[in-house]
């Protein structure tokens, strides 16, 4: 057979053509477009979602939207250098964060680079952001409570390791001060925090690692910042940055508390991005997806059974209402992804009731199943009693003359709110608790001056600690209230109240 040469030419030809037209379209890609953070790049045939993509200067891009013969990219760093015609590499890699026992007491960012100048954080594992959350059959119910340390919580609101609760009110209700509270007061529980801060200043997170710093919690605590100052892909990326490092924990047993202070900001940093990448706007300009942006989140919080590690993640994501308005979009969607909300109220807090709970709004689905036996005895029938107080509150506002039962009722609630109330920074242990709740179930503070309710419950526990201490110590090793103990501690109180006359 003769070849002729020029075959021979024409065919390498095509193979080179063909070669190098495969190269460029699966591995490598050349920026489209680039402005706002956002970046349209021609190639890219195999890349993934979420996949990290190299620019020139070292800066990095994640894929967001895969379109047919280009991809969207926002960028997770500044995209000032960056100019049409450059190239794109692929790196094979979902965007990942560093896992471990390295990263407690840190404050690092979405990507899990220090924030606090304390050096490099040497972690050995690294784990993509991304990840189905655990099956059904993985899954066990909860039956330990993580204890917030809040009365008004742990007595009529109570959650489980494992359990999803939301916060949710207003600007300036103290969300955050109770998601810092809980964290605090896991103090010596085994239990480790992550908390995520999205879109806040810089000084508040400052501040607030300053806080749990001052309470010993930063032993034991995570915080993954991305503030406002941040770019949006930074702020999407942060909150499955959080659970991703909870994740690895609690694959190993242990259980532990992410906080997501707040998923409203999170879901306006989606938006952006998403308008930006030019996706359909669809209810208030988020785009259709954003249920799904907040449940595979939260899916992943969750306690496995022993085959799988027994670890759990608590979630407790925060959100913002405008004006108290639950029924917007985003409030809507976290409330039906959650078990249960803590409802936090302007007017409350502005009257001093704080935390401003409001009881008949708040509502934990799964977590009495969690909550110890003496405080179910105690805290039973708290709910109903403020119900009570507060129909009779507004109707009482119309007329003067009140009968003596209706006088009681409200006497009750008043000093029931009174017991309620609690500074910031001071979580209460699960005794001290049924201790208060105790007396004020059985009525024995309704005779005292509203003002003076406070202390005297601060003396009554003063007095048990020192005098009585067995009734803390049977507390303790029984978690009940026996018919020999309700005695017992009724005897205590009748004593010391009685003094107080
Ligand atoms: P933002 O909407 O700005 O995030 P927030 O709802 O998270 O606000 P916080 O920052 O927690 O609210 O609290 C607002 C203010 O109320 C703070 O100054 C805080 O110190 C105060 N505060 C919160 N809880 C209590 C409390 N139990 N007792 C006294 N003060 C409190
Ligand atoms: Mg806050």
């Amino acid at each position: 057979m003769i070849i002729k040469p020029n075959e021979i030419s024409e065919l390498i030809k095509e193979q080179i053509k063909s070669y190098s037209h495969k190269l460029e379209t699966t591995d490598v890609g050349s920026v489209v477009s680039i402005g706002d953070g956002v970046s349209t790049v021609y190639g890219l045939d195999k890349c993934m979602l979420n996949e990290l993509l190299e620019f020139p200067h070292g800066i990095y891009g994640m894929a967001f939207n895969l379109n047919e013969d280009s991809v969207g990219v926002v960028m997770l760093g500044s995209d000032q250098q960056i100019k049409e015609g450059d190239i794109v590499k692929r790196t094979g890699r979902i965007v990942e964060v560093p896992v471990g026992d390295a990263l407690l007491g840190r404050v690092v960012n979405s990507l899990g680079q220090p924030l606090d100048g304390l050096g490099d954080i040497k972690c050995s594992a690294h784990r993509p952001i991304e990840r189905i959350a655990p099956g059904v059959m993985t899954r066990k119910s909860v039956s330990v409570p993580p204890q917030t340390g809040i009365k008004a919580i742990d007595a009529m609101i109570p959650i489980g390791r494992g359990q999803r609760e939301l916060i949710i009110g207003d600007r300036q209700t103290g969300k955050t001060a109770i998601a810092l509270d809980t964290i605090i007061n896991q103090k010596g529980k085994n239990c480790y925090c992550i908390y995520v801060a999205i879109g806040q200043k810089n000084s508040t997170v400052a501040h607030l690692v300053e806080k749990l710093k001052k309470a010993g919690a930063m032993d034991y605590t995570v915080v993954v910042s991305a503030t406002a100052s941040e770019l949006a892909p930074l702020q999407y990326i942060a909150p499955y940055a959080g659970v991703t490092i909870a994740e690895h924990w609690m694959e190993q047993g242990k259980d532990c508390l992410v906080v997501y202070d707040d998923l409203s900001k999170h879901a306006v940093a989606y938006r952006t991005m998403a308008l930006l990448l030019r996706r359909a706007p669809g209810r208030e300009a988020f785009p259709g997806d954003v249920f799904y942006l907040h449940s595979r989140l939260l899916e992943r919080a969750c306690r496995v059974n022993e085959e799988n590690g027994g670890g759990s993640i608590t979630a407790l994501p925060i959100i913002e209402t405008q004006a108290g308005d639950i029924s917007a979009y985003i409030p809507t969607n976290v409330i039906s992804i959650t078990d249960g909300q803590i409802f936090l109220q302007t007017e409350l807090f502005n009257a001093g009731q704080r935390p401003a709970i409001d009881s008949g709004l708040s509502v934990s689905r799964v977590g009495s199943a969690a909550q110890i036996k003496a405080m179910k005895q105690v805290a039973g029938s708290l709910k109903i009693e403020l119900a009570n107080y507060r129909e009779l509150q507004a109707f009482s506002q119309f007329g003067s003359d009140l009968d003596a039962e209706t006088k009681k009722v409200l006497n009750h609630g008043e000093k029931l709110m009174e017991v309620l109330k609690q500074n910031q920074y001071s979580p209460y242990s699960t005794n001290r608790q049924i201790i208060e709740l105790f007396a004020a179930k059985n009525r024995f503070i309704d005779d005292l001056e509203t003002a003076s309710v406070k202390k005297s419950l601060d003396d009554l526990f003063d007095d048990i600690s020192l005098n009585h201490h067995d009734i803390l110590d049977e507390l303790d090793a029984k978690k009940v209230i026996s018919n020999e103990l309700d005695a017992h501690m009724k005897e205590v109180m009748s004593v010391f109240f009685n003094k107080l006359k």
